[in-house]
């Protein structure tokens, strides 16, 4: 019956064949056959593990990364009666491994252009003494810009290492959350103006009280919004509402943006997840919206997204006005 499920052979078409027409691996680099755990079990007669990059390949072409293992079995008089052969479905494995060399290269890309541009400009106002001051000006102001994109990256890692080590956590008062959303839609104009993205807001002037904690609030809300202006094209528009529904505190961030594909929705708040974007390069760690949904779910709230290619994309917070009932610790996410 497993065989059924792994290699697509049907029951009634297993018998009588060897193993290794059914379980058909090969070495996922060279594509050889690896040799039959089977085969390799009776010659050591002791547990045997697999090859380490196995893929079985299914009856119709389709394909498994697998770990596998056998082992003999014996009678109580030692006698070998059997084999037992366990296959482990590594895809899921695989995948986190690819995102972590993902991750890397793009993190090492990310460190890098802004400290490259550091350097440059640094040396550029060493190497010439009589620079003209508003030229010196805009260097160095090249160089503030760099150095805050630098530290808000390392910020980001820091905070992903807290959310993993579960000892990320939020201090809850009052928070006037019509100040904080201005504040950051203030902060975010100039890089909305740069692209010409007309940046909106509706934001209810009337709110009750809300409990929470305010700069990671700050934080969350300034990931989606840096994120619609991200992927909004040249001209489009991004919109921040702000509402109250009933006892919940609910903060729409929606853009006329490139979007996100049906298929990549349930990932995108994965760590290191991002959509790929063959042949251009936008920056990015994968590591913003993984830390705003865990900012949200740890103030009680949920965060959900609507989106639609080419259309637009919005991303929905809700959050419970007070803090009552609140989980005092969530597992990491
Ligand atoms: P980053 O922005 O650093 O890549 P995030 O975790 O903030 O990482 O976002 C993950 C991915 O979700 C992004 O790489 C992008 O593909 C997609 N995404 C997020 N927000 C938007 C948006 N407003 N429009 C389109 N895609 C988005």
């Amino acid at each position: 019956r497993v065989a059924e499920i792994l290699a697509g052979w049907e029951f009634e078409r297993v018998q009588d064949r060897g193993l290794d027409e059914i379980f058909h691996i090969v070495d996922e680099r060279t594509r050889q056959k690896v040799e039959s755990p089977v085969d390799k079990v009776l010659k050591s007669s002791k547990a045997e593990l697999g090859a380490d990059f196995e893929v079985l390949l299914a009856m119709d072409g389709g394909e498994r990364p697998i770990s596998s293992k056998a082992a003999l079995i014996r009678s109580s008089d030692g006698a070998v009666t059997g084999i037992v052969m366990v296959f482990r479905d590594v895809a899921r494995e695989r995948e986190i491994e690819r995102l972590k060399q993902d991750f890397i290269s793009s993190i090492s890309h990310e460190l890098r252009t802004p400290l490259t541009s550091i350097k440059a400009y640094t040396e550029t106002i060493l190497s010439d003494s009589d620079m003209a001051e508003e030229t010196k000006r805009q260097l160095l102001g090249i160089i503030d810009e760099e150095s805050n994109r630098l530290a808000g990256l390392i910020e980001g890692l820091l905070e992903i290492s807290r959310i993993e080590s579960g000892t990320m956590k939020i201090v809850r008062e009052p928070v006037d959350i019509v100040a904080v959303s201005r504040k950051v839609l203030t902060a975010l104009q100039a890089l909305a103006d740069k692209k010409n993205v007309r940046l909106e807001s509706d934001i209810d002037d009337d709110l009750a009280i809300f409990e929470g904690d305010e700069d990671k609030i700050q934080s969350a809300l300034t990931n989606l919004v840096n994120n619609a202006i991200k992927f909004t094209h040249q001209d489009g528009r991004v919109c921040v509402s702000v509402r109250q529904r009933d006892d919940q505190l609910v903060m729409r961030v929606s853009d006329t943006g490139m979007g996100i594909p049906k298929e990549a929705l349930p990932r995108i708040f994965d760590r290191f997840y991002r959509v790929p974007h063959p042949g251009k390069h936008i920056q990015g760690t994968g590591l913003g919206l993984a830390i705003v949904r865990k900012i949200v779910t740890m103030h009680g709230g949920r965060i959900e997204v609507e989106s639609e290619l080419n259309r637009g994309t919005t991303f929905t917070i809700f959050l419970p006005l007070t803090a009552a009932a609140l989980p005092e610790s969530q597992p990491a996410n």
